[in-house]
């Protein structure tokens, strides 16, 4: 293969809107789609809050839109996992399986992940009661009762979304102050299908041997009590995990993985550009995404420019 104008990699939407600028410029962008095509827009369901959709817009829509309109202009998308980066001298090589790509400029669009609880029988019980899409799997729950885990915008969407099929959803949180925004805890709050459990950790989730979760093992930080919570599943809504291991030991990062950015979008490697969730853990909405996948674009144009190419 050629080397690359641009390889971008992710396809949510910073790095959609990246490749929609980058394709109008005829950089013809190479698109890495990850593990979770789409990105968190795709797991989600109304979207209110993006401008130009006075009655808003399904996520898996708007991400889809924004994915024929990039195409439209020549993006090239393809889906791969990432093994290794080499960003010490240009072009840049992307590895992804046995295939090395070469490429003059990259776009970091690569999102972050869902968090775990880290519980002993968490991932053992992954895709049978246990989950962190309330919209993949919210379905599979009508008529149980069952929990949801956070304090944020997240957990109250989840626990909002899934009454649509659960008798009754328990939102449990370790505080009693949420960091939710005062309209997703008002809707969550006056929704009689939720109830909330605050102050509450869960300390494992049951049962393996039945290989389906049963009940939630739970402890009150402030009483100290103990106690078996019967519940059909546990979804997740506690953030979210940078994807940002591919470039440990080359890009600045954060405590907490998330790569640091001067300017909005440029990394400490001229040529290297982060965008949208990667980089950005103030924000994290869709349109700031957008907006920072835009700058990211421009910037690309410009050092390509400069470059000569
Ligand atoms: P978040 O705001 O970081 O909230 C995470 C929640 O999970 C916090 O309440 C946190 O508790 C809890 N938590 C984290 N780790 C935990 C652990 N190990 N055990 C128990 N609880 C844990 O994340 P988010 O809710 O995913 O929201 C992220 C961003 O997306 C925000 O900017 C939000 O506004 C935005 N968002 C917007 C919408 C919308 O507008 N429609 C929907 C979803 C998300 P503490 O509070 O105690 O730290």
């Amino acid at each position: 293969m050629d080397t690359q104008n641009v390889v971008i990699i992710g396809s949510g939407c910073a790095g959609h809107t990246a490749a929609l600028y980058t394709a109008r410029a005829n950089l013809s962008p190479l698109i890495l789609e990850g593990h979770q095509p789409g990105g968190q827009l795709s797991l989600t369901t109304l979207v209110e809050n993006f401008p130009g959709f006075p009655e808003g817009i399904q996520g898996p829509e708007l991400i889809e839109n924004m994915r024929k309109q990039a195409t439209r202009f020549g993006a090239n998308y393809r889906l791969g996992h990432i093994t290794k980066t080499d960003l010490s001298k240009r072009p840049f090589e992307v590895s992804v399986g046995n295939e090395t790509i070469h490429t003059r400029t990259l776009i970091i669009a690569s999102g972050a992940s869902a968090r775990w609880l880290g519980l002993p029988n968490e991932q053992a019980l992954i895709g049978h009661g246990v989950s962190s899409c309330a919209t993949c799997d919210g379905f599979f729950f009508s008529g149980k009762d069952i929990a949801v885990i956070g304090g944020g915008d997240s957990a109250m969407e989840e626990a909002t979304f899934l009454t649509r099929f659960a008798s009754k959803v328990t939102l449990i949180h370790r505080r009693d102050q949420f960091r939710a925004s005062k309209i997703m805890l008002d809707r969550a709050r006056s929704n009689p299908k939720v109830a909330f459990l605050t102050d509450t950790v869960v300390d494992d989730v049951l049962d393996v041997k039945q290989n389906e979760v049963t009940a939630l093992r739970l402890r009150n930080l402030k009483s100290g009590k103990r106690w078996d919570y019967p519940s059909s599943a546990m979804f997740l809504g506690i953030g979210h995990v940078p994807n940002t291991k591919v470039f440990e030991g080359q890009l600045d990062m954060d405590a907490d993985g998330y790569l640091i950015t001067q300017k909005n979008v440029l990394t400490k490697i001229p040529g290297v550009f982060a965008c949208g969730d990667v980089q950005d853990r103030r924000y994290r909405q869709a349109i700031t995404a957008a907006g920072s996948g835009c700058m990211a674009a421009l910037e690309v144009e410009r050092f390509l420019e400069e470059q000569g190419h």
